[in-house]
């Protein structure tokens, strides 16, 4: 069931859900691409007709972020819970290994995609990683050939939003992969580059506040999180 928080249809679903939802889709004959939307690039969406396609024409659309679940219920359209796309990603690789679908990883600096792939394939000796390509190619196509030439099935698309969306939408057609996932950071976080914030922090929905504290490069970025919230006050008020 589709929910909808200031113009982007959400997936309205726990992380069980979700992870079903996605194992149904890859037992199907369909394609498609996931988003996870936080409230950063949901209040981009808001001024960017584009982008707020691109979220909406994915086959999930998972909230990711305490601020989108707040906006939810600001706007009174209550998500049941926040589906961070880091763990529905890690969530998913005992899915992909059972169903015997073939993982290619793209994304962040040159050497972390392949680093990445090493620890995930120690954890899950039957996942099979077909391939891995950094996220800083000059062209589609040069990803592209990468994944066509391994046949991969899945896609952990982690170039930064919302260059990854427009990225699954273009590509996923001539990819031949089945299905694409935007996962932002994911890779870092999994070779150990960056740090993902204590589980405390996560339950008290502050991890926003701890990528201030670690990057805060990205303080412009977040002052879109308050802004964000705003508008969902302003249509509250509006009804
Ligand atoms: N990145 C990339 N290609 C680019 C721009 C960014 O592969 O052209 C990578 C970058 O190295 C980082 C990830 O995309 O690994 C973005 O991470 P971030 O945590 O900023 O994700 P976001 O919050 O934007 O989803």
């Amino acid at each position: 069931m589709k929910t909808e928080v200031l113009g982007i249809r959400y997936d309205n679903v726990t992380m069980a859900e979700a992870l079903d939802a996605a194992r149904t889709f890859l037992q199907s004959d369909a394609s498609g691409y996931v988003v996870t939307p936080n409230a950063e690039i949901a209040y981009e969406a808001l001024h960017s007709e584009a982008l707020c396609r691109v979220l909406n024409d994915a086959q999930l659309v998972l909230p990711d972020g305490a601020g989108v679940v707040l906006a939810s219920k600001l706007v009174r359209s209550p998500l049941k819970q926040k589906v961070a796309g880091f763990d529905f990603a890690l969530l998913l690789l005992p899915v992909l290994a059972e169903l015997g679908l073939r993982l290619f990883l793209l994304g962040s600096n040159p050497g972390v995609a392949e680093q990445a792939a090493e620890i995930l394939r120690e954890k899950h000796p039957n996942l099979c990683i077909c391939g891995t390509a950094d996220g800083y190619f000059s062209q589609d196509g040069e990803a592209l050939e990468a994944i066509r030439a391994v046949q991969a099935d899945v896609v952990y698309v982690c170039l930064g939003a919302p260059k990854q969306e427009f990225f699954m939408q273009r590509n996923l057609a001539p990819s031949g992969a089945k299905l694409m996932l935007g996962l932002g950071g994911t890779l870092d976080v999994v070779a150990g580059h960056v740090k993902r914030a204590p589980r405390w922090m996560q339950k008290l929905g502050l991890e926003w506040f701890y990528r201030l504290l670690r990057q805060p490069s990205r303080f412009g970025r977040m002052l879109r999180l308050p802004k964000y919230i705003f508008a969902a006050l302003k249509k509250r008020w509006k009804g």
